[in-house]
């Protein structure tokens, strides 16, 4: 079954969100496959966001994952990738629909609270990445 990645930031874990995001997402009805507190390395954050290498926030962005610890956790349950999307709400705070996770807890995009995968390839992809040590079904 459909399985995505999603990340508690540094800022959410400070300010103890991640008991409640975590139960939005296993009253959702998914299922919590692995979980895990941890200090993401350059070298895995620079993967993660290869994409965004380029943009004038890179740097920021590392020193912002690189904070505090970051509570990373697998969903699996079907529609995981978009319904994880919908429940996180929009990148930025400021145009997330209320009820979602950023706008009920965040207002500012340079801290917002967590992360979900964009589609299935990079679920796959951010799990192998994340949990090099596996993840069982
Ligand atoms: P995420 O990958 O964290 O779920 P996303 O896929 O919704 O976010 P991306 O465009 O991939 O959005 O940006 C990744 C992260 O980079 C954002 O979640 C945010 O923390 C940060 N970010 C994006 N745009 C900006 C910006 N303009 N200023 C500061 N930080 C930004």
């Amino acid at each position: 079954e459909e399985r995505s990645f999603i990340a508690v930031k540094p800022d959410g874990v400070e300010r103890g969100l991640v008991g409640e995001i975590l139960r939005r997402f296993e009253s959702r009805g998914f299922k919590i496959l692995a979980l895990k507190l941890t200090h993401p390395t350059k070298e895995l954050l620079s993967e993660h966001y290869g994409d965004l290498s380029s943009k004038p926030f890179f740097p920021k962005l590392l020193a912002y994952m690189q904070s505090g610890p970051v509570a990373a956790f697998v969903i699996q349950g079907k529609g995981a990738v978009k319904i994880g999307r919908a429940m996180l709400g929009a990148t930025n705070p400021q145009d997330s629909a209320p009820g979602t996770i950023r706008a009920d807890f965040a207002l500012d995009i340079g801290k917002n609270v967590c992360h979900g995968s964009d589609s299935v390839e990079s679920a796959e992809r951010e799990i192998a990445l994340w949990f090099p040590e596996g993840v069982k079904p």
